[in-house]
């Protein structure tokens, strides 16, 4: 079958899930990432099952970059693309910052945040965590993909003490989901992304805020940055927390205009 009746199959296959602009982009990342046309039907069977076209390629785009995502990680997202450019623009402006930062990125998943703030703060020592192996074993590899040395730790943040002293810039993108909210959760992201990188457990979604601002308490150095993307519902309650232990605090939107990250200096 040629490239043209290929594509009207897309078109004809995917148009109630899908608009004409989005089926053309899909068209064209499966084709451009697959040659043969029995691996460009396998790909359009799973969009039809509405499977995320990035798992699909394997692959996904952060800050410019192409890192390797599995269902086994979060599809990394626009809002956090601003939480990375929050994070690099806040460093800038801070004077007493000096060059060998220790950055520590907590839900870490398929890496992006850790590794874009490396190749921006090249001398930083920068850590990741994550409590799943997978996850970590995929941010490992986007780390060498990106020549980029990261020290990534696989282990349970909320049952486990801070592992690294003195930091500079405390970053973080947790579960915030929260299980009442399950009904509002679109079909591609609920049937295919790790549960446990989007809610939070049990019934306090604030769970994760809740020990970062402790930790923030006791391992951040005075003068350092905390940054949190935050659900949109809980902005007040989230800047709450982080009110108790820095001297300043901001509530942040994201570029649609929701309560999207809470900003604070210790
Ligand atoms: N940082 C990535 C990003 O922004 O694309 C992934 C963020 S995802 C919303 C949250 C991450 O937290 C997931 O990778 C998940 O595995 C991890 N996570 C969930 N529970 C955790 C826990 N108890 N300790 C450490 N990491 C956890
Ligand atoms: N923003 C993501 C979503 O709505 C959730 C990310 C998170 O829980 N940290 O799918």
């Amino acid at each position: 079958m040629d490239a043209f009746s290929l594509q009207l199959e897309f078109d004809r296959r995917l148009q109630h899930l899908y608009s004409q602009s989005e089926i053309r982009f899909l068209y064209q990342q499966i084709s451009g990432h697959f040659t043969r046309e029995s691996e460009i039907r396998n790909a359009l069977l799973r969009l039809e099952q509405s499977e995320p076209y990035q798992y699909i390629i394997g692959e996904s785009t952060f800050y410019g970059k192409d890192f390797v995502v599995t269902p086994s990680v979060l599809i990394p997202r626009p809002e956090t693309e601003e939480l990375v450019e929050l994070a690099l623009q806040r460093i800038a402006l801070e004077k007493d910052f000096k060059e060998h930062l220790t950055i520590v990125d907590i839900g870490t998943g398929s890496g992006v945040i850790p590794i874009i703030l490396k190749i921006h703060q090249p001398h930083a020592v920068v850590w990741g965590i994550d409590v799943s192996p997978e996850a970590i074993e995929i941010a490992k590899s986007n780390a060498q993909r990106h020549l980029q040395k990261i020290e990534f730790v696989c282990m349970d943040y909320l049952r486990s003490s801070f592992p690294v002293q003195n930091v500079d810039v405390l970053i973080s993108n947790p579960p915030y989901i929260s299980e009442e909210e399950l009904q509002n959760i679109e079909r591609n992201v609920l049937g295919f992304e790790p549960y446990n990188a989007l809610f939070a457990p049990g019934p306090d979604p604030l769970v994760f805020y809740r020990k970062l601002a402790k930790d923030a308490q006791s391992h951040l150095r005075s003068g350092g940055l905390v940054l949190v993307e935050i659900n949109q519902k809980l902005g007040n309650e989230t800047l709450d927390l982080f009110n108790k232990v820095c001297t300043r605090t901001e509530l942040i939107q994201d570029l649609s205009g929701n309560d999207r990250f809470v900003v604070g200096i210790k």
